[in-house]
């Protein structure tokens, strides 16, 4: 039909339903950006990853058997961003580097992201 839809949501388990590209937004920044395929089964940023972890598993055997991954540090406020990449107080991958620069989305979009520590797809 030529139509496109933008569904903005923060249940990741009712994105997958309805998209065929997903992004994934931190801060208001672009943190990873995918195909459906690549975003549930191939996420590279630490945040995406942190979001998929919790997704609902409707069996629930694999439900209770699954790894949740928790996110610690500070939650900066959109106003008041830190330097270098915006993820950089709760990522558990972060260095020196990465309070210095602000990564940029590279990649495609089959799948795109947007860490320093990430060798580009
Ligand atoms: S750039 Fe650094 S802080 Fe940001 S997601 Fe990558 S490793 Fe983590």
């Amino acid at each position: 039909m030529g139509l496109s839809l933008t569904f903005i949501a923060h249940d990741l388990a009712v994105v997958k339903h309805i998209s065929d590209c997903v992004l994934v937004m931190y801060l208001g920044h672009t943190v990873e950006l995918g195909t459906y395929d690549e975003m549930y089964h191939n996420q590279q940023y630490p945040y995406t990853r942190a979001l998929m972890s919790v997704v609902l598993v409707p069996d629930p055997d694999k439900e209770q058997g699954k790894q949740i991954q928790l996110l610690e540090g500070e939650l900066h406020s959109p106003i008041n961003l830190p330097t270098g990449c915006v993820f950089r107080t709760r990522c558990p991958n972060a260095g020196t580097e990465c309070t210095k620069t602000r990564p940029l989305l590279e990649g495609s979009f089959h799948h795109a992201v947007s860490c320093l520590k990430i060798d580009h797809l």
